[in-house]
């Protein structure tokens, strides 16, 4: 990987996404988040968050320890709010790893709401 701007990375898709060099439909910002429409949603609310920062995983943002990852579970509930999908229940899932789908190696939230969601998930 090859570090470009502070902590992010050139190669890598949602940190180009911060940097405005890919176009998102952005629909929520703080200091170190932004939220943005998926590309392929699953739900009729399919939103993104993610670190502005550069972290791979789940995993990498947790050993963070510096309090991001308060702010990107934060910013999944305002985003839930403002959707307009926070009472009517919304799922939250962070896929870790490979072997659970993760296709983007920078850390994301998918917030799924607006329809009834099944469990166990696929
Ligand atoms: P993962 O499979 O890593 O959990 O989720 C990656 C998500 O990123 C997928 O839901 C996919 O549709 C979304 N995605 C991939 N490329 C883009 C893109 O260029 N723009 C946006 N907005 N979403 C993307």
């Amino acid at each position: 990987m090859t570090l470009g701007r502070v902590g992010q990375v050139s190669d890598c898709l949602f940190c180009k996404i911060v940097a405005k060099e890919i176009p998102a439909e952005i629909v929520y910002e703080t200091g170190r988040t932004l939220a943005f429409r998926d590309i392929n949603p699953q739900a009729p609310t399919h939103a993104l968050v993610i670190p502005k920062e550069h972290h791979a995983d789940a995993a990498a943002l947790a050993a963070a320890d510096d309090g991001l990852a308060d702010e990107v579970l934060k910013t999944a509930h305002a985003v839930a709010v403002q959707e307009g999908v926070a009472d009517g229940g919304y799922r939250v899932v962070f896929n870790t790893g490979a072997g659970a789908g993760q296709t983007v190696f920078h850390v994301h939230a998918h917030i799924l709401g607006g329809r009834a969601l099944t469990w166990p998930p696929g």
